[in-house]
C-alpha cells in the first residue's frame, strides 16, 4: 500500500522527515542496563501489537527541534521550546485524522517518547536515518536534535528501508562526555548527565562532580554538541520550537513560587517533571563550580 499520500500530507505540515516501519520490528532487546526512566524495559520495546492490536505497519516522522545556539544557555536544547509533549501529539492527531479521513474503518494509535516502544528503532526501520556512537539518533538533515513521533495502524504501508549512512566513529563525544558514559563503543546510563539532572534523592559526591562539570541546570547536550553530524544542520521548519523560548533558568526565577506556582508557570516546559527542588538542587551545584 503507497504511503506517498500519507508522506505528502505530512510534508504539508513542514515535516519532511517521514518514513514507515515494517511489522514485525525486529528489534534486539539491549542487554545493557536500560535506564530507569526509560518508559520500555524489554521485549515490549519491539512490540506494537501491545499498543494497537493487528497493528500492520508505523508512521514515522522526526520533529526537529534545532534553532539556533544559545551561548548563554543553561537548559538542554530540547526545553528551551514548550514542551515537546504538547507539540508533537497535536502534529501526529491531524495526520491520525487524515488517515482516518482517507482511509475509514482504520484505527490508529499515536505515541511520543512516553510509550514502551524504542522511539529511535522505529525512526531507524522507517530509514530515517542512523545511530551514532553517542546513541543518539542522526538524521542527515536534521542531525540528532529530533523529537520522534510515530503513529500505529492497521494500515499496511510499504515499509522503508533503513539508511546505510553511518557514525563517524570519530572519538568526539566520548572525549566529551562529562560521565565518561561511552567508553568501549557502549552507553551506560548511570553517570550520564541528562540522567543525573533528572534523577531524584540525594545524589553521591561522584554524582555531583558529574553535573558540575558543565554549566547546564538540566539535561546535557555535549555528545551532540561535538558531533560532527550537527555540523551544519537546518533549523526547525516547525515555529512551535522557535516561540516562547526560555533558554535559563536562575534561582530568583523559581525559589519563591510554591509548586503550584512552579507548575502553573513552568508546567509547560519539559523541564519541570521533575519539580523545582530538582531544578534548584542542580543549579546548586552548577552555580558552585561558577563561584570557585
Ligand atoms: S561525535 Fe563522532 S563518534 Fe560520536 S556520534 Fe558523532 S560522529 Fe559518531
Ligand atoms: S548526555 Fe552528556 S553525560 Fe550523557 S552520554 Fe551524552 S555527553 Fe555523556
Amino acid at each position: 500500500m503507497r504511503s506517498q499520500p500519507i508522506k505528502d500530507f505530512a510534508r504539508s505540515l513542514h515535516l519532511d522527515a517521514c518514513g514507515i516501519a515494517p511489522i514485525p520490528l525486529d528489534g534486539r532487546v539491549d542487554t545493557n542496563a536500560i535506564c530507569p526512566l526509560a518508559s520500555g524495559q524489554g521485549p515490549e520495546r519491539f512490540e506494537p501489537d501491545r499498543l494497537l492490536p493487528e497493528c500492520r505497519s508505523i508512521i514515522v516522522i522526526l520533529f526537529p527541534y534545532y534553532t539556533a545556539d544559545d551561548p548563554d544557555s543553561n537548559l538542554s536544547m530540547y526545553c528551551r521550546c514548550t514542551d515537546y509533549h504538547l507539540i508533537v501529539p497535536a502534529y501526529l492527531d491531524r495526520i491520525a485524522a487524515f488517515l482516518q479521513n482517507t482511509y475509514p474503518g482504520c484505527s490508529s494509535r499515536c505515541v511520543v517518547d512516553t510509550s514502551p516502544l524504542s522511539d529511535r528503532w522505529l525512526a531507524y526501520k522507517a530509514g530515517l536515518g542512523f545511530f551514532g556512537d553517542n546513541g543518539c539518533f542522526i538524521n542527515k538533515k536534521y542531525g540528532s536534535y529530533c523529537f520522534i513521533g510515530s503513529i500505529l495502524t492497521t494500515l499496511p504501508f510499504d515499509p522503508d528501508e533503513p539508511i546505510t549512512d553511518h557514525c563517524l566513529h570519530c572519538g568526539a563525544c566520548a572525549a566529551a562526555c562529562p560521565g565518561h558514559c561511552l567508553e568501549n563503543g557502549t552507553y551506560s546510563y548511570e553517570y550520564c548527565k541528562s540522567y543525573l539532572t533528572q534523577k531524584k534523592g540525594d545524589l553521591t559526591p561522584q554524582e555531583i562532580a558529574v553535573i558540575k562539570k558543565t554549566p547546564l541546570v538540566f539535561g546535557c547536550d555535549e555528545c551532540q554538541r561535538v558531533c560532527p553530524h550537527n555540523n551544519g544542520i537546518a533549523t526547525t521548519p516547525l515555529p512551535e520550537f522557535r516561540q516562547h523560548r526560555l533558554t535559563r533558568i536562575i534561582p530568583d526565577d523559581i525559589e519563591s513560587l510554591t509548586n503550584k506556582e512552579f507548575r502553573q508557570t513552568y508546567g509547560n516546559r519539559a523541564f519541570s517533571w521533575r519539580g523545582k527542588k530538582i531544578l534548584l538542587r542542580n543549579i546548586s551545584y552548577t552555580t558552585a563550580i561558577k563561584d570557585t
